[in-house]
């Protein structure tokens, strides 16, 4: 069989999955269509601001249509939050004072956050106690480990919604999400439930705020950028931890009011509209991506026909050299800098070396068709994004047409 033969018949097996994707896809663009239409979205909004950027009627719109979209009170959407990592520090940073304790329910958090948590500069040198309550035996969250542990009174319960680096993590689904909620709001009515929300966004029909989430923050380059954001993050959540987060951002007393959007907020309200149907072609790479890969021999996490909460997609390699092949080999089908061969290298965040196949319209953006992984075992690269399905389709048909020959 050929290659295009295999897809082909790959692709009328996950018809079902493909159709359940596309109807997710559907509820969303109403969804912020819906959003558009209530804030009265117009041309006048994406002129940008200059200097202190007061009265920013661009930016202070679009921060509304976050808010709705992703089920908070307000929201910060901003350069000044240069990724996600830095969006997600500025809420810890800015929320938890010293005495206070942090509890991360999914067990040791993304690879960027180590630093923030455990460095010289980190929480933990600045008095704040922290806590993992360690995975479940099926790689989701365990429910009574969660439950006795807010015995402690955590002030914070950071909740990571992605897969991240890990074979043995799964992503989190939304009535998951909405089950910690329950627990923790059994037992505490003011401990403020954070979600690392990076490739999460929709995935699903919901989003962390829409089941209580208190606040939640990700990266424009991901999901919400809908490829087409040249960078930023985002915070979203209740009224009065965004206006925290929003002091600690800029200055005390000063928050929301100041931060010019300098540059055409144009391209970024166009990705959030597009966002639903860029996920939705992530999703069905990430599936058929399983479907090939493991027909070929490879583990795969999660495998085609499991249920997604991200759109990253694991695939094991038992050497260094065949993940550097098939990182290689993304790289080499990308639409920039194809003629790059990506190596293992320090990466600023990392402990261990990090190999990045990015050949990407925007610099480390990973909603455009990318892959990388840390140099750990079990090795381990995460494909993920695609701006349309067809070039991960194409990656994926080269692959298994070298492999043949
Ligand atoms: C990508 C990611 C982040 C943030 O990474 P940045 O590269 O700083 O945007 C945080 N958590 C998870 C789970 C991620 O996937």
């Amino acid at each position: 069989m050929t290659a295009e033969m295999v897809i082909r018949a790959f692709e009328t097996r996950a018809r079902e999955i493909y159709q359940r994707i596309e109807e997710t896809e559907y509820k969303n663009f109403s969804r912020v269509l819906e959003a558009f239409k209530k804030h009265r979205v117009a041309s006048h909004h994406f002129a940008g601001s200059t200097g202190y950027g007061y009265n920013d009627m661009g930016r202070n719109t679009l921060e509304r249509l976050y808010a709705d979209v992703f089920g908070g009170e307000e929201a910060l959407v901003r350069s000044a939050l240069i990724s996600g990592t830095h969006a997600i520090a500025q809420c810890l940073m800015a929320v938890l004072e010293p005495g206070d304790m942090m509890v991360s329910a999914m067990g040791r958090p993304y690879d960027t956050l180590n630093r923030i948590i455990h460095g010289d500069k980190g929480l933990i040198r600045k008095g704040i106690k922290y806590i993992e309550v360690p995975l479940g035996y099926d790689g989701g969250m365990d429910w009574q480990g969660l439950q006795s542990i807010m015995k402690e009174k955590p002030r914070m319960v950071f909740i990571q919604r992605s897969r991240g680096y890990s074979r043995q993590r799964r992503a989190l689904r939304i009535n998951d999400i909405e089950k910690a909620v329950q627990i923790i709001r059994g037992a505490s009515n003011d401990c403020i439930i954070m979600v690392d929300n990076c490739y999460g966004e929709f995935v699903e029909e919901m989003e962390p705020g829409h089941v209580g989430v208190d606040i939640c923050a990700g990266s424009l380059i991901k999901n919400p950028g809908g490829g087409l954001a040249p960078g930023g993050g985002y915070v979203v959540g209740r009224r009065e931890l965004i206006e925290v987060v929003a002091d600690h951002l800029v200055a005390p007393g000063l928050g929301r009011e100041i931060g010019p959007s300098l540059y055409d907020l144009r391209i970024i309200y166009q990705g959030l509209f597009i966002a639903p149907h860029i996920v939705a072609e992530a999703l069905k790479g990430a599936v058929l991506a399983a479907g090939i890969l493991e027909e070929m021999g490879y583990p795969v996490f999660p495998r085609w026909d499991e249920s997604r909460g991200d759109i990253v997609q694991g695939i094991g390699f038992t050497s260094r050299n065949e993940l550097e092949r098939f990182v290689q080999h993304v790289q080499a089908c990308s639409p920039v800098e194809s003629h790059v061969c990506p190596e293992f290298s320090p990466l600023p965040g990392y402990d261990e070396e990090i190999i990045m196949a990015a050949g990407t319209f925007v610099q480390g953006s990973s909603i455009e068709l990318s892959c990388d992984g840390p140099l750990r075992e079990p090795l381990t690269a995460y494909l993920q994004g695609g701006l349309c399905y067809a070039h991960v389709r194409h990656m994926i048909g080269e692959f298994r047409k070298n492999a043949i020959e």
